[in-house]
């Protein structure tokens, strides 16, 4: 079977190194580096020094802003596969049923705990509102 993983070149911290996505995933980053406006590289170096953060994935309650552990554990590899996938979870915070993608919670979870993205992720909010 043709594998859909593709190499690509980055610059991370400085350093060029390639990383091997499958291309549901890379398009997901640069999908979300050009919403936040930050580069793809920085993006991805963000999710370079949280790779812990990342097998606990965490996504914001749109009510009341809450995070929300959504109790993924999961690689990289895994995550690239269930990227685009759709999460169901209640909430518990207000109690609701809330929906998101697997990238986004990924995402929310590395770039949330970065504080150099902390004015990012506020005009990202203010976008979508
Ligand atoms: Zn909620």
């Amino acid at each position: 079977m043709k594998s859909l993983v593709v190499k690509r070149s980055v610059v991370v911290a400085d350093h060029k190194t390639s990383v091997s996505l499958e291309d549901a995933f890379w398009n997901g980053l640069k999908e979300i580096a050009r919403e936040r406006n930050i580069t793809l590289s920085e993006l991805v170096e963000a999710i370079d020094s949280e790779r812990d953060a990342m097998r606990n994935l965490i996504c914001w309650c749109p009510e009341t802003q809450q995070p929300i552990n959504l109790q993924i554990y999961t690689d990289y590899a895994t995550l690239a596969r269930i990227w685009s996938n759709p999460v169901r979870f209640q909430c518990p915070h207000c109690g609701a049923e809330h929906e998101t993608k697997v990238g986004a919670a990924c995402l929310q979870t590395t770039l949330g705990r970065t504080a150099s993205n902390e004015a990012h992720e506020a005009s990202a909010r203010r976008a979508v509102r």
